[in-house]
């Protein structure tokens, strides 16, 4: 029989679905045993990964019957693609079914990160009032939004935040000028710098690859507005942390906020710990029940189609 091995949490139902024509071993937490992963892998035929578990050359050496990847969301930098091509192995990502929780945890954080008044729980709670220092909070309507890639997560970004009232600008150097990506959507193109000098938000959405390690670092920080605010839910690797920490601590930037790290989990010893202004998510943007539901049932589909018809 197919035997499917799942090595990271996955909705129940689309893992049933699997079970009722494959053999299926659902390990949510065999991510953090690798020894074990590798053990596992050796006789299955797919594997469901979310973007902890690293589809490197050694598993692929020790999963010879391996035919099918499936990926629990977008991201493919945890996925050697070029060996598993050369393996001959299909790597399925859940394209589009997560984009929607991503780009409304993008336009939340960018107006708390803008009012900069929800934070204040505590200090209200323990009878404080600092209602003169929260009064200067800022409106999302008739801010500039600009968005680093503008692919399916940029592109359905821009769609809530020109339904806030927001101008969006956008950089992506693979849409050529007269991409109907720009003329459908009102989005206006620019290069990188003009953008981070014109944004009030600026909202990374691309891969991590060798072009975009280290795209946000000092120089590209220090050409922001000093009231404008860093969203980061791409890669870790995109934005340089030590530089982004020093920015908040010095007052040059208005906030962040990250739900990607460089090393995840975060270090203790992280240069970001006590910045402030700084929102810290542990790389939810893209999981919210409804699209663990729609990438879980998409990648059970792919993997149960991939078979049907290899
Ligand atoms: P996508 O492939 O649809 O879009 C990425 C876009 O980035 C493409 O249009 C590409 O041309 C562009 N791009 C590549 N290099 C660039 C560069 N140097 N400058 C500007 N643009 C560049 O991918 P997507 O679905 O929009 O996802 C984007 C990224 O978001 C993913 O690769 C993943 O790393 C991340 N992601 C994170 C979460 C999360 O939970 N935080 C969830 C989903 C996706």
């Amino acid at each position: 029989m197919t035997r499917v091995v799942v090595s990271e949490f996955m909705d129940l139902p689309a893992v049933e679905s699997l079970r009722d024509v494959f053999d299926v071993d659902y390990t949510p937490d065999l991510v953090d045993d690798r020894a074990g992963l590798l053990a596992r892998v050796a006789g299955a035929d797919a594997l469901i990964v979310r973007n902890r578990s690293r589809v490197d050359r050694e598993l692929l050496a020790a999963a010879p019957r391996l035919r099918a990847v499936g990926r629990l969301g977008v991201g493919l930098d945890n996925i050697d693609t070029a060996a598993c091509e050369a393996a001959g192995i299909a790597v399925f990502p859940a394209t589009g079914a997560n984009s929607l929780a991503v780009a409304e945890y993008v336009v939340a954080t960018a107006m708390v990160l803008l009012r900069g008044a929800y934070l204040s729980g505590n200090e209200v709670a323990a009878g404080q009032w600092p209602r003169a220092r929260m009064s200067q909070g800022r409106e999302t309507a008739g801010k500039t939004i600009g968005l680093v890639g503008f692919g399916g997560i940029g592109r359905m970004t821009a769609k809530l935040a020109q339904c806030l009232g927001m101008r969006v600008l956008a950089h992506d150097p693979a849409l050529a000028p007269d991409a109907r990506a720009w003329s459908d959507s009102g989005v206006g193109r620019r290069e990188l710098d003009a953008l981070l000098a014109e944004a009030d938000v600026v909202s990374l959405h691309v891969p991590l690859v060798d072009s975009t390690r280290g795209l946000i670092d000092a120089a590209r920080l220090a050409r922001m507005k000093p009231e404008a605010v860093l969203i980061n839910t791409a890669r870790g690797g995109v934005v340089d942390e030590a530089a982004l920490a020093a920015a908040l601590q010095a007052g040059r930037l208005g906030g962040a906020a990250l739900d990607v790290f460089e090393s995840e989990p975060l270090r203790a010893d992280s240069p970001l710990a006590g910045a402030p202004n700084l929102i810290l998510t542990p790389h939810i943007g893209g999981v919210t029940r409804e699209s663990n539901e729609r990438v879980s049932s998409l990648i059970a589909e792919r993997i149960r189609g991939f078979f049907r018809n290899p």
